[in-house]
């Protein structure tokens, strides 16, 4: 005791990275066998590294130097990889070989499973991943600052408020390079003051993009510390094909939009169409944001119902599933807690002559209950929480009722496996998993599972 060497911070060492958590980390064992997470390691890579963080049961380093590069680590001059690789936030897995990716995310979907949600052999299908795993996203946010007085835009630096300048991003939508180009040199020309975090002074705070993949609409949101936007003429003269939106924070906070949006030019929405759905969707409103892998996934949903089932879809949206559903379904309810996301989707089912779907706004855990209680006795339940999962109150009644069939849709493996274990315990059965990959180059994953009441249950 006391003898033992003790890991210090800003030591380096080498070290071998054996394994990826499921933060996107690669971890290697340091002295004493303690586990280090390393940021932007891969599993495979032999490295030396300064040691930053010592806690008693880990520890946090960082690459000082590649002595030998993993198998799957892209050469440092291939062309995928974003030119702000490794100091921007936004991406974990520039440099991993995307069908490595693929294969880490299938296996924190299965370690959740076995380990949180105590399934033995999880029934997993192969995970969906994209031909091109490029410029997927269609919401970008981007935070404006300013540097030696000059305004800067870009995405903040890992677990920072830090601003790495981009001119590009390899995720997003090409259209945003043009857009950020044009706000940059609007900002030079036509000055603007900039939001300052923390004096809470300044004006212009982020700039927001929005974009309908298969429709072409773009929508240039410009998140405001106050609501007028000076210059407003020349600003939409640079910009004059897309819809322009001011949105009001007057907020101390770093939630990214606040409450009040005015239409500065054009309508003031963009549409997506996923399939045969016409989406319309407000500057504020929930939509995945890969259109692309939305549809594939969308598409194991709806494959899941055999065909005339009462639904309900619980964390709607703005009925994004419940639509896309609707014409495989006899009737869908869809239930959602944001009440602009509901009126979209009372919208969204006009637009697309609809009428299978009713919206209701109001808790998951608290509507759901209500109409079971009231007497529906839908066939299907979809879930599709965020990330925290679902109140458990919510599987509970849908257990209580013995709903036969739960298409469960979920962006965090530990919620899903907790949840997934509320429904196995009480006699369901867990049938299929289906990780979709929604968010190449970062740690994420969405799966898709389905549950079936194996027998009759009885309440004694
Ligand atoms: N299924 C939709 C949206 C999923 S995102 C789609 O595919 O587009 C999760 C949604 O749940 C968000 O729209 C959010 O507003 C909503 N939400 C969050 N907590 C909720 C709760 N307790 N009850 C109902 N809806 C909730």
């Amino acid at each position: 005791m006391g003898k033992e060497k003790v890991m210090q911070k800003n030591e380096e060492l080498s070290l071998t990275i054996h394994d990826l958590h499921a933060n996107g980390h690669g971890v290697g064992k340091g002295t004493s066998g303690i586990a280090v997470f390393v940021p932007e390691a891969l599993p495979g890579d032999k490295l030396r590294v300064k040691i930053l963080k010592v806690k008693k049961q880990y520890a946090y380093g960082k690459i000082i130097e590649v002595i030998q590069p993993s198998p799957e680590r892209l050469p440092k001059n291939d062309e995928g990889i974003c030119q702000v690789a490794g100091q921007c936030g936004g991406c974990q897995f520039q440099r991993y070989q995307y069908s490595a990716q693929l294969a880490f995310k299938e296996k924190c979907v299965k370690d959740a499973l076995v380990r949180i949600g105590n399934c033995e052999n999880p029934p997993m299908a192969s995970i969906l991943g994209m031909d091109k795993p490029y410029h997927y996203r269609n919401k970008a946010q981007f935070p404006v600052g300013s540097e030696k007085g000059k305004p800067i835009i870009g995405f903040y630096a890992p677990r920072s408020h830090r601003i790495v300048p981009t001119s590009d991003c390899n995720i997003q939508h090409p259209v945003c390079a043009e857009i950020l180009h044009t706000v940059k040199n609007l900002l030079e020309q036509y000055p603007i003051s900039i939001y300052n975090e923390e004096t809470h002074q300044g004006l212009l705070r982020h700039i927001v993009v929005r974009v309908g993949f298969n429709t072409g609409e773009v929508m240039v949101i410009f998140v405001l510390n106050g609501s007028m936007l000076p210059h407003a003429k020349n600003i939409k003269a640079a910009l004059p094909d897309y819809t322009l939106v001011i949105n009001e924070n007057t907020a101390k906070t770093n939630v990214i939009l606040g409450p009040a949006f005015t239409t500065l030019q054009g309508s003031g929405y963009i549409h997506e169409e996923l399939g045969n759905i016409r989406y319309r969707i407000s500057p504020g409103a929930f939509f995945q944001v890969n259109p692309v892998q939305t549809k594939v996934m969308y598409d194991v949903v709806a494959a899941h119902l055999n065909g005339g089932e009462n639904v309900i879809d619980a964390y709607s949206g703005i009925g994004g599933i419940a639509l896309y559903v609707a014409g495989k379904a006899k009737n869908v309810i869809a239930v959602e807690s944001v009440e602009a996301a509901v009126n979209d989707g009372i919208y969204n089912a006009v637009l697309n002559n609809i009428d299978n779907v009713r919206f209701s706004c109001g808790t998951a855990e608290e509507l759901v209950p209500d109409l079971l209680n009231q007497g529906e006795s839908p066939d299907v339940l979809i879930l599709d929480p965020p990330r925290k999962g679902c109140d458990g109150r919510l599987p509970e009644a849908a257990i209580a009722a013995q709903i036969p069939k739960i298409i469960y849709v979920s962006c965090d493996p530990a919620t899903l496996a907790r949840d997934v274990k509320q429904f196995t315990e009480a006699g369901y059965k867990l049938k299929e998993v289906q990780p979709v990959d929604l968010f190449p180059m970062t740690g994420h994953v969405e799966t898709v599972v389905l549950l079936e009441r194996e027998k009759a249950l009885s309440f004694s």
